[in-house]
């Protein structure tokens, strides 16, 4: 099982890191792992996160930081947000990932911050006709990556009922590639998650004392680290996973559901939710494939033929440009003739 490992003095997670600053989205999708449709409306304070990251930067590094949601861009200080985590030399590399809806609004400045676009597709959700050329200008403009990805289907996540079955909540674990393989760990107000649903499920799940438990305060201490390292690689499942089927729920096609449907589709046990079929093949191996996504990544021959073709065109508009502007050259004056001097000459005498 691919693992959290420590490199150079700083703790390296399996994959990226999440950085939420928004719970609420524009779309409704069934099976969102981030709950999205169902949560409280939360924006992420700059100053907040800049506090938790400066200290988790000491100790933790990512190869990535993926900043989503809910989406992303309702966030009004997302270029804040992000200048500030930036600022704390966490990670070399930003990744916006975005449904695309408001990426017409987007403040340029996010642009600059960050090192990659990711759009999400799903179907019937996106006007895809205006946001790929946009997306595509924006990154060639930016000098930035573009991926895209395309969801047609979901898998299952949440279950308000749950299970008593210890040993199911073992397997799903054990099987899980959020807190495992993807390293979907993240942060919100002073703690560190292992993944997103242990954010969520205490919001989703009432009564049920401990469910709050699943995280632990970020601080700058000589054991924080020790601490860190031993809650990330931790062999024994979360309370929450009592809540949750993982990445081993059933996949189902996408779909825009209301929030009462939302609510409904959770109210099984875990034992109906999850694909078998599956949690076996997940637990005999963990790679990074994830059976939802098709990547539809803009291959690298794509993105150099696109960034010489924009500098093409930036070249001949600047020579354009400098053509307008360019002083023009004086021409040398004619030399008069014989003729024309002594006809001067006579014109100047009185
Ligand atoms: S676009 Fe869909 S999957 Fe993404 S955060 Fe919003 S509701 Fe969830
Ligand atoms: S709550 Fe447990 S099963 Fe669910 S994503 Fe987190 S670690 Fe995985």
């Amino acid at each position: 099982m691919p693992k959290s490992r420590l490199e150079g003095g700083f703790i390296i997670p399996p994959a990226d890191f999440e950085l939420i600053v928004a719970d609420h989205c524009n779309t409704s999708c069934r099976s969102c792992n981030h709950a999205s449709p169902l949560v409280a409306r939360w924006s992420a304070d700059p100053a907040s996160l800049y506090r938790d990251s400066s200290v988790l930067a000491k100790y933790y590094r990512p190869r990535v930081v993926k900043i989503l949601g809910g989406e992303p861009l309702l966030h009004r200080k997302l270029a804040e947000v992000i200048r500030a985590v930036r600022s704390t030399g966490i990670s070399k590399h930003f990744r916006l990932i975005t449904n695309g809806q408001l990426l017409h609004k987007m403040d340029d400045a996010v642009m600059e911050l960050i090192d990659e676009l990711e759009i999400s597709v799903y179907p019937g959700v996106s006007r895809m006709t205006d946001v790929f050329p946009l997306a595509r200008e924006k990154t060639l403009r930016f000098g930035k990556k573009l991926s895209i990805n395309e969801y047609d289907v979901f898998r299952k996540t949440f279950t308000s009922i749950g299970t008593d079955d210890v040993h199911l909540v073992r397997k799903i674990y054990d099987a899980c590639k959020l807190a495992h393989v993807w390293g979907c760990h993240g942060i919100r107000d002073g703690y560190f998650y292992k993944c997103p649903p242990s954010m969520y499920i205490p919001q989703l799940v009432k009564g049920i004392p401990g469910l709050d438990a699943d995280r632990i305060r970020i601080a700058d201490s000589d054991d924080f680290q020790a601490r860190l390292l031993a809650f990330v690689n931790a062999p024994d499942p979360l309370a929450c996973c009592t809540y949750c089927v993982g990445t081993v729920g059933r996949q189902e096609p996408h779909a825009l559901v209301s929030r009462d449907q939302w609510r409904l589709e959770t109210e099984k046990p875990s034992e109906e939710l999850i694909d078998y079929d599956w949690l076996e093949r997940s637990s005999i191996k963990q790679d990074l494939f994830d059976d939802c996504k098709i990547t539809t990544k803009t291959d690298r021959a794509e993105h150099r033929r696109r960034k010489s073709w924009w500098r093409r065109l930036v070249r001949m508009a600047s020579r354009r440009t400098n053509q307008a502007y360019a002083p023009r050259r004086r021409r040398a004056p004619k030399r008069q003739t014989a003729a024309q001097t002594r006809r001067e000459a006579s014109r100047s005498t009185y």
